[in-house]
């Protein structure tokens, strides 16, 4: 299939979650654990791709995107390191990059394969692609708030990574995907949310840059990624065993 934007025949391995997210994530013996939509997860190095949607170019005016992002996530991060939680404010981050990779994150996705996470944008996947590529002005109906989610007040790391999956809440339709250690919710809805418990951390606002720190435990992110890492050293500690049991027949 040629390049899903802009016909181009030859197209690439593209990475649905970007590769710098996938590598900063090592749960067991090297394994990188994704966990898809219906909770189910799988084991990778790199993270999954999808060769047959992107062209090279295509796929690098994202990768810019995502490797500003996975640059400014880091030192999210860092800075969190023996902070209170709360929102908090940062001057000096172009919020704008980071709005535009999180439309490129969800466009990738609903153009991918159903095996891969497919998701539905519904009538917003035209528009939601030319966010992504600084084909149009931000809409109100796009918006972004972050979450560093923090295991123990000295963590800078990162447990996990989540493809996108879409979470109602009050009415609206939000995405909510993890990478870098931090949960992204974006809106792809007209409506206002009702109760809005996210309105001091929309990236909308007309002032800096700005994100929450929050307990990891808290979060089904961080509990999926708990019960994945016991029951694959399950598995691991079961497997090892039958090479053990193989040995001494021999
Ligand atoms: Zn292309």
């Amino acid at each position: 299939m040629p390049c899903l934007r802009c016909n181009e025949i030859k197209t690439i391995q593209a990475h649905l979650i970007p590769q710098v997210f996938c590598k900063e994530v090592q749960v067991g013996k090297g394994h990188a654990t994704g966990v898809k939509e219906d909770g189910s997860f799988y084991f990778s190095q790199s993270g999954t791709f999808d060769k047959g949607i992107l062209c090279a170019d295509c796929d690098g005016l994202l990768g810019q995107l995502e490797e500003y992002a996975a640059k400014i996530l880091k030192s999210i991060r860092e800075h969190s390191k023996g902070l209170s939680f709360g929102p908090k404010i940062v001057e000096g981050v172009d919020k704008e990059k980071i709005v535009r990779f999180c439309a490129g994150v969800l466009w990738k996705y609903s153009i991918t394969q159903e095996q891969y996470g497919k998701i539905n944008l519904y009538g917003f996947q035209d528009d939601v692609k030319r966010i992504a590529y600084s084909e149009m002005d931000i809409p109100e109906w796009f918006d972004v708030a972050i979450f560093r989610l923090r295991i123990h007040a000295q963590d800078d790391g990162v447990f996990a990574y989540r493809a996108p999956l879409i979470d109602r809440k009050n009415r609206v339709r939000l995405y909510r995907f993890m990478v870098g250690g931090c949960l992204f919710f974006v809106k792809v809805h007209r409506k206002k949310m009702r109760d809005d418990v996210l309105t001091e951390l929309w990236l909308g606002r007309e002032d800096s840059f700005r994100f929450c720190i929050a307990p990891a435990q808290q979060f089904e992110e961080f509990k999926i990624s708990k019960d994945l890492a016991f029951n694959s050293e399950k598995l691991s500690s079961f497997l090892d065993r039958q090479d053990e049991m193989a040995k001494s027949k021999t």
